[in-house]
């Protein structure tokens, strides 16, 4: 049997992709499908120069290889996205809300003025693509409600799902092609060091037998990795975003940089299929832990007041909801993919930000090469 950890978009996707594969697997779940950051996320799907330009911001002192191969994961899994949700849609009649449109990165100061122009020439460096850069009065054509203090802004493309809706979609999908989904948190294992194999996972009162075991437990996989004796040290890091609700809202996706406790932020604006707003940021580490996922009344002040800022119309809106949840960076930023070290039959699905968009192609990979390592085991067993 193939046991799953975690039934986050990077579990689910890896079993969907078994699913298809037609290899029986089980997802344990310790809460439900989606319940931590892969259905509180924003949503946005990068393709190429999105990434490189998102990471550039965020990820200031990444290796540009690491920043660049992340970029290519991000950039094979968005050109994955429309079939995906036609398969769901199909499948399930769940709608993703796959949409698609242009946002304005904006920047209302010089210093915000000097990073967006730096930082698109770094792209330009890096993907040999050159941004579009436009003035502050041709941003507020595009999108009217945007501040007269935006000076300048940056036009990219986007793409967005509605995570909790992709992720339970991908769970679905693979539960009717067979893939159990179990509600239980995987407390231990059976393991021999020597031979490098997981032979057993303890799920509640069960001991269930394991083939293969992919951890994907989000920010919970540094504690299941060192019952493996896996160092593994994330940096934990909480987003929190607004629901809110407003007679006049904007109709593009638009974004800008301010300083929020010392630290450049991402502070994004979006409209949603229902006609409510996502307001939001990442970017808060001080004591975050993996169970850190409590809103916070200082985050809640911090993104109205910047959006009073940003989006002067929207001081006047009303918040009708404030979600929180941590993600879990890899020590040296991108991803980590593949089979754990030491281990033969172990493999880590393991991402910070950015897993919505990586995650069709993280899902086949990890599902292609358990594939093969099965058939390679049976054969020798053979
Ligand atoms: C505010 C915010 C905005 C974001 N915006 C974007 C965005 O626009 N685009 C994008 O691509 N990414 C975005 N992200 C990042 C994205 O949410 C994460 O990269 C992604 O959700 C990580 O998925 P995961 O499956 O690894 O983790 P998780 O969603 O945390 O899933 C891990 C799952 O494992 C379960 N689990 C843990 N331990 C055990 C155990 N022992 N037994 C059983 N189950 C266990 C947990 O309950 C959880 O459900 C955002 C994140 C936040 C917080």
């Amino acid at each position: 049997m193939i046991i799953i950890i975690g039934g986050g978009v990077m579990g689910c996707s890896t079993a969907y992709h078994l699913a298809k594969a037609g290899i029986p697997a089980t997802v344990l779940e310790m809460d439900a499908i989606g319940a931590k950051a892969s259905g509180k996320a924003a949503g946005f799907l990068d393709s190429l120069v999105v990434s490189v330009f998102y990471s550039c911001f965020t990820q200031g002192n990444a290796e540009d290889s690491v920043r660049q191969q992340f970029a290519q994961v991000a950039d094979a899994g968005f050109k994955m996205f429309p079939a995906i949700v036609d398969d769901i849609r199909e499948r399930t009649e769940i709608d993703v809300q796959y949409q698609t449109g242009i946002q304005l990165r904006c920047a209302m100061s010089q210093k915000e003025e000097e990073t967006l122009l730096s930082v698109s020439k770094q792209v330009r460096q890096l993907t040999g693509i050159e941004v579009e850069i436009i003035s502050g009065d041709e941003s507020r054509r595009i999108e009217p409600l945007l501040s007269p203090r935006v000076r300048l802004a940056v036009k990219l493309p986007y793409a967005r799902v509605e995570p909790y809706r992709y992720t339970l979609g991908l769970a679905e999908v693979a539960e009717q092609m067979g893939i159990e989904i179990v509600l239980h948190q995987a407390t231990a294992f059976r393991f021999s060091s020597e031979t490098g194999l997981v032979h057993e996972v303890q799920a509640g009162s069960r001991w269930l037998p394991c083939e293969a075991l992919v951890v994907a437990a989000g920010p919970w996989s540094d504690a299941i990795l060192w019952q493996l004796g896996i160092s593994y040290q994330s940096r934990m890091v909480r987003g929190q975003m607004l629901r809110l609700t407003c007679p006049t809202v904007p109709q593009n996706y638009v974004v800008y940089n301010p300083e929020v406790d010392g630290m450049v932020c991402d502070m994004l604006v979006f409209p949603c299929a229902d006609g409510s707003l996502l307001a939001g940021y990442t970017g808060d580490t001080d004591g975050v832990t993996a169970d850190s996922d409590n809103p916070t009344a200082r985050s809640r002040q911090v993104i109205s007041e910047c959006l009073a800022d940003f989006v002067p119309v929207l001081a006047n809106a009303s918040i009708v909801e404030h979600r929180a949840a941590v993600l879990a960076n890899p020590p040296q930023g991108g991803l980590v993919l593949g089979r754990a070290p030491g281990w033969q039959n172990v493999y880590l699905a393991l991402v910070g930000d950015g897993g919505i968009g990586v995650s069709p192609l993280t899902g086949q990979s990890i599902a292609r090469l358990i594939q093969d390592d099965i058939v390679g085991r049976r054969d020798v067993g053979a």
